[in-house]
């Protein structure tokens, strides 16, 4: 008797194997995060009926879906990494994907992977690993000091904007190509986009969405330029289109 069907299986229903094009973005820590964004919408789906309690995407989950991705698409994958904060899930659990990536990517397939993250976990061990295997990095940081700081705060009020600067910094100093996203809020005032360039993001002055283009790595050894383009709140797209709205 058939399994029943349900939604890890999107990506095989989605596509004859191996013969089309879409981006999945993927949520593995659900909607759990490290901070408390007063904006955020996505922190309360964890307690709608029916969710899912916050937890790590089990192994078994990862590579089913992994596996199936990759051989429902057709020329490049594109991996998008968001949360809640995916980093969270640790460095050891990013380390489990690309060697999952690695074992089902076709011959000449390139694979892409991008993350999403509010960028206060990142540290030196991490910034080598996102550097190694290419990733790209969205940021989020809200602009100056004391517009970031309004927001993006941690579960106990703390604001978060030096640990974030802190973090471009860092992607900049290991040569991680990232993207700075910005939410706009009421309080944003005109004109004070282009400090967000100031963090070492690659992106120049922003409005209310930001566009480049970046490095990616290939499993191939192939290296070629893609563009991307990020909106807030929450919502990731590539030149492709837009795919998503996620909070990070
Ligand atoms: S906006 Fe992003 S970083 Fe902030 S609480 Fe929501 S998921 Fe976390």
């Amino acid at each position: 008797m058939n399994s029943p069907v349900d939604k890890y299986d999107a990506p095989s229903l989605m596509a004859k194997p191996g013969g089309s094009q879409f981006h999945v973005m993927i949520k593995p820590v659900g909607a759990a995060c490290n901070l408390a964004c007063t904006y955020c919408f996505y922190l309360g789906k964890a307690s709608l009926a029916g969710a899912p309690a916050p937890r790590r995407m089990s192994d078994e989950v990862l590579t089913a879906f992994i596996r199936q991705y990759i051989g429902s698409v057709s020329g490049d994958v594109i991996f998008s990494w968001q949360g809640g904060e995916p980093t969270t899930l640790g460095l050891d659990f990013f380390r489990q994907i690309v060697a999952i990536e690695a074992q089902f990517a076709r011959p000449g397939q390139t694979i892409l992977n991008d993350l999403q993250t509010n960028g206060t976990l990142l540290d030196e061990e991490w910034c080598r690993f996102l550097k190694q295997h290419q990733f790209l990095v969205g940021l989020s940081i809200d602009g100056p000091r004391e517009i970031h700081d309004r927001c993006r705060l941690t579960k106990g009020g703390e604001p978060t904007f030096a640990k974030v600067l802190a973090a471009a910094r860092l992607l900049k100093s290991h040569g991680v190509a990232f993207n700075a996203m910005a939410c706009i809020t009421g309080t944003m005032p005109d004109g004070r986009w282009t400090s967000t360039a100031s963090c070492g993001a690659s992106s120049g002055p922003i409005d209310s969405s930001s566009s480049r283009s970046s490095s990616t790595r290939t499993l191939s050894g192939r290296r070629r330029r893609r563009g991307t383009r990020r909106r807030c709140p929450a919502t990731a797209s590539r030149a492709r289109g837009p795919v998503s709205r996620t909070p990070s």
